[in-house]
C-alpha cells in the first residue's frame, strides 16, 4: 500500500484500485484488480469479451457494489467512508455526490429523447446542481461547440446520427464537469463510417489533459492516445504499460493472441 493508510489513497492518483473483486453470484468476473490513474492520465482497457472491463468500470461509478477490495476515486473512498476509526456505508446523497465527479458514455448513446441536444447536455447541471439556466445554457453552448456540433443544438436524438448522438452524449457528461471521464465503448454501436468523428472527440478532451479511462477495440486509438494500456483477460490484469510496449512487444501469450484476433 506505498504510502497509503489503510483507507487513504496518495493524492497524485485520482484513481486507485486495490485488489479489487466482483462475483454475481458464484462467478467471479473480477478476480483481484490493482490499477491506478494518475490525473491527465489516458488508459485504455483492453481484453476479450466478458473479461471484466465493463464491470470495472461500473465499479468506480458505483453502479454496482464490490465484493472486495478498495477504490478511491480523488482521494476518496467510493461507497463507505471512515468515521471515527470504522468504515460506513455512504449515504445515498454522498454517493450520489462522489458520482457527479464521474461523467460515463456508454456504448449506446442513452440521451432522452424528447428533449433536444441543448437541453439533453443542459440537464444534469441545471437539476442536480442547480446551477442558473442562463449559465447552464452557454457553457452547453460551448460544449456542443467543442464535439462540432454547435449547429445542431435544437435537434432530437431521432434527428441526430449515431455518431452525433453520442458526440452529445460527451458533451452531455463534460457538462458536471467531471475529474474522470469513462468511456464503455464509445464505438462499438456506430457505423464504421461514424467512428472517427467520436473518437476524434475523445482525442481532443485527451490532448486537453482530461482524465479517461477507456475501454476500446480500437486499437490505433489505444495506441496513438494512451498513456497506458492494461490488458485484462478473465477477471486479472495480464499486462499494462506504454501502448507500444504492450500492443507491439507483448510480454504475455494471451496478449499476443488476443492482439492477432482483434488485428
Ligand atoms: P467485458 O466488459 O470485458 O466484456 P463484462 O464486465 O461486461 O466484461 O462481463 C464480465 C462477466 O460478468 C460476464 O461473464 C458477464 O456475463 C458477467 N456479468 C456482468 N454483469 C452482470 C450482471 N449484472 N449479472 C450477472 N452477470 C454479469
Amino acid at each position: 500500500m506505498s504510502g497509503a493508510s489503510a483507507v487513504g489513497a496518495p493524492a497524485e492518483h485520482l484513481v486507485r484500485a486495490v485488489n479489487v473483486t466482483k462475483s454475481f453470484g458464484s462467478n467471479e468476473v473480477l478476480k483481484g484488480i490493482d490499477l491506478t490513474v494518475d490525473p491527465g492520465e489516458v488508459v485504455c482497457l483492453l481484453g476479450p469479451s466478458g473479461s471484466g472491463k465493463t464491470t470495472f468500470l461500473r465499479l468506480i461509478n458505483q453502479m454496482e457494489t464490490l465484493t472486495g477490495g478498495r477504490i478511491w476515486v480523488g482521494g476518496e473512498l467510493v461507497g463507505i467512508e471512515e468515521r471515527g476509526g470504522r468504515l460506513h456505508m455512504r449515504t445515498d446523497a454522498d454517493i450520489a455526490r462522489q458520482r457527479s465527479r464521474i461523467g460515463m458514455v456508454f456504448q449506446r448513446f442513452n440521451l432522452f429523447p424528447h428533449m433536444t441536444a441543448i437541453e439533453n447536455v443542459m440537464e444534469a447541471p441545471v437539476q442536480v446542481k442547480r446551477l442558473p439556466k442562463a449559465t447552464v445554457r452557454q457553457e452547453a453552448e460551448r460544449l456542443l461547440d467543442l464535439v462540432g456540433l454547435a449547429d445542431r443544438a435544437g435537434f432530437y436524438p431521432s434527428q441526430l446520427s449515431g455518431g452525433q448522438q453520442q458526440r452529445v452524449a460527451i458533451a452531455r457528461a463534460l457538462a458536471m464537469k467531471p475529474e474522470l471521464m469513462l468511456f464503455d465503448e464509445p464505438t462499438s454501436a456506430l457505423d464504421p463510417e461514424l467512428v472517427g468523428e467520436v473518437l476524434g472527440v475523445m482525442r481532443r478532451l485527451a490532448e486537453e489533459g482530461t482524465t479517461m479511462i477507456v475501454v476500446t477495440h480500437e486499437m490505433s486509438f489505444a495506441r496513438g492516445v494512451a498513456d497506458r494500456v492494461v490488458f485484462m483477460d478473465q477477471g486479472v490484469v495480464v499486462e499494462e504499460g506504454p501502448p507500444d510496449a504492450v500492443l507491439l512487444h507483448p510480454r504475455e501469450e494471451r496478449t499476443r493472441t488476443f492482439l492477432q484476433r482483434v488485428k
